[in-house]
């Protein structure tokens, strides 16, 4: 291999698109993109939505096909897994006993769902979702039909939640919050997703602690909670995710609820960067280090990266941003706000279609577009700015001159 060899690890989101940009900026050495997964890389964000409900198939939620790779000239591994990385010798070693140099490594390596160690946890029929087999599993009970407990109210246990109902079965979903996402939309926006889902069937019970896994004939037979029992034929356990540091923990890099970046995705060691949901970046907009468990922030990052290695212009100087799909609800979150900013909503929740801005001291610290389309980049404008509250519930005046 060249002195320029370019090695990723981690073939999700982030690792494709750090491939993808060298390519695109004209990199023409070595790159090899390690792959735990049996899968070609694929869009994860669909498996609690389109795959799950069929609307996709497996191949539809690739990131590219497999002679993208070839004819990219991309090296591409599945199965196989990084063990150790030693930054003397600039190699990585594969759990097959083989070593790789590199000149600059990528460490893309993601998050692992959150395990909960109570009782029961272990049992057939629990399950969580992070990988496109969890999602296969889903399916499969979705098909059987029946009762599925959810434990969790964040993204995932209500996107799940959502294409459970869709797919006809009884779903109860327990949190110990107020309200679901109240820990990042704030209590009201919060609300008005625990109507969403109460209104299409969802058996939502707020302020409930799951304390373990029921048995039944030596399966997941329901949940303990704090509130009494809850029958099910399976358990989802949604509780958030861990970044995947073991590696960087490994060689030695800085981590700290994910390994540690500056602007430009560059580790405590210069010859190793960090993407996607493992990388706590120093994001100059904000003035703040940001770890995002996002499908935009792998994207963006990813790019960011590969310019990071090509000495080319570029630092983590945006916004985040998200999106969700639950029943027919359809949204997009730009900006950083805090639970406890005021939420201020143009538009009224009842119709379903409004935006919400949330301010702290009179500065817009985010937005949220509720099936209303195309107006997320204008959104993006006006995050950050300050901006009178009456301006921006006053839909006389077009959302490109509320700044
Ligand atoms: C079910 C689900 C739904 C989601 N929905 C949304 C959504 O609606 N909106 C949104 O904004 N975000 C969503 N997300 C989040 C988004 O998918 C993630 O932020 C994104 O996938 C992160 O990309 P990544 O490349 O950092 O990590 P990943 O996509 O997790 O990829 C990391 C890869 O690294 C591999 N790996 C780890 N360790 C090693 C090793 N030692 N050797 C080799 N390979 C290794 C893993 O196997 C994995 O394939 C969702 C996530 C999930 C799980």
């Amino acid at each position: 291999m060249s002195e320029q060899a370019i090695v990723v690890v981690g073939a999700g989101l982030a690792g494709a698109h750090v491939v993808q940009g060298l390519r695109a900026e004209g990199f023409a050495g070595p790159i090899t993109l390690l792959g735990q997964e049996s899968e070609l890389p694929y869009d994860r964000t669909k498996l609690s939505k389109e795959y799950l409900q069929g609307r996709m198939d497996r191949t539809a939620i690739r990131l590219h096909d497999e002679t993208w790779y070839v004819d990219h000239e991309v090296d591409l591994r599945l199965g196989t897994v990084v063990e150790s990385i030693d930054r003397a010798a600039r190699t990585v070693r594969l759990t097959t006993g083989e070593t790789l140099p590199y000149h600059r490594l990528v460490l893309a390596t993601g998050a692992d769902s959150r395990r909960i160690p109570f009782p029961g946890a272990d049992l057939p029929g629990v399950m969580a979702l992070r990988e496109l087999g969890e999602s296969d599993a889903l399916k499969d009970l979705f098909a059987a039909g029946g009762q599925l407990a959810v434990v969790g109210a964040g993204w995932i246990g209500l996107e799940v939640a959502a294409s459970a109902r869709q797919a006809g079965m009884t779903v109860t979903v327990v949190a110990p919050n107020v309200q679901p996402l109240d820990n990042i939309l704030g209590p009201r926006i919060g609300a008005y997703f625990a109507d969403l889902h109460v209104r299409n069937g969802i058996d939502l019970r707020m302020g409930v602690g799951a304390r373990g896994v029921l048995e039944r004939d030596g399966r997941a037979g329901g949940i303990v909670t704090d509130h009494g029992d809850i029958a099910a034929d399976a358990v989802l356990i949604a509780v958030g995710a861990v970044p995947r540091v073991a590696l960087a923990e490994q060689a030695g890099l800085a981590v700290d609820n994910g390994v540690l970046t500056d602007e430009r995705l560059v580790t405590s060691d210069p010859a190793i960067l960090a993407v996607g949901d493992i990388a706590n970046a120093h994001n100059t907009l904000l003035g703040q280090r940001l770890r995002r468990e996002h499908w935009d922030n792998a994207l963006r990052q990813g790019a960011l990266a590969a310019r990071t290695i090509l000495d080319l212009a570029g630092t983590y100087d945006w916004q985040p941003y998200f999106y969700t799909d639950q029943f027919d609800l359809g949204m997009e979150y730009v900006g950083n706000n805090l639970a406890s900013d005021e939420p201020v909503v143009r538009g009224a929740l009842e119709s379903g279609e409004f935006i919400v801005f949330w301010q702290r001291d009179g500065v817009v610290t985010a937005a949220m577009n509720v099936n209303i389309w195309d107006v997320n980049d204008t959104l993006r404008g006006i995050v950050g700015r300050r901006v009178d509250r009456e301006r921006l519930v006053d839909q006389e005046i077009p959302l490109a001159d509320l700044p």
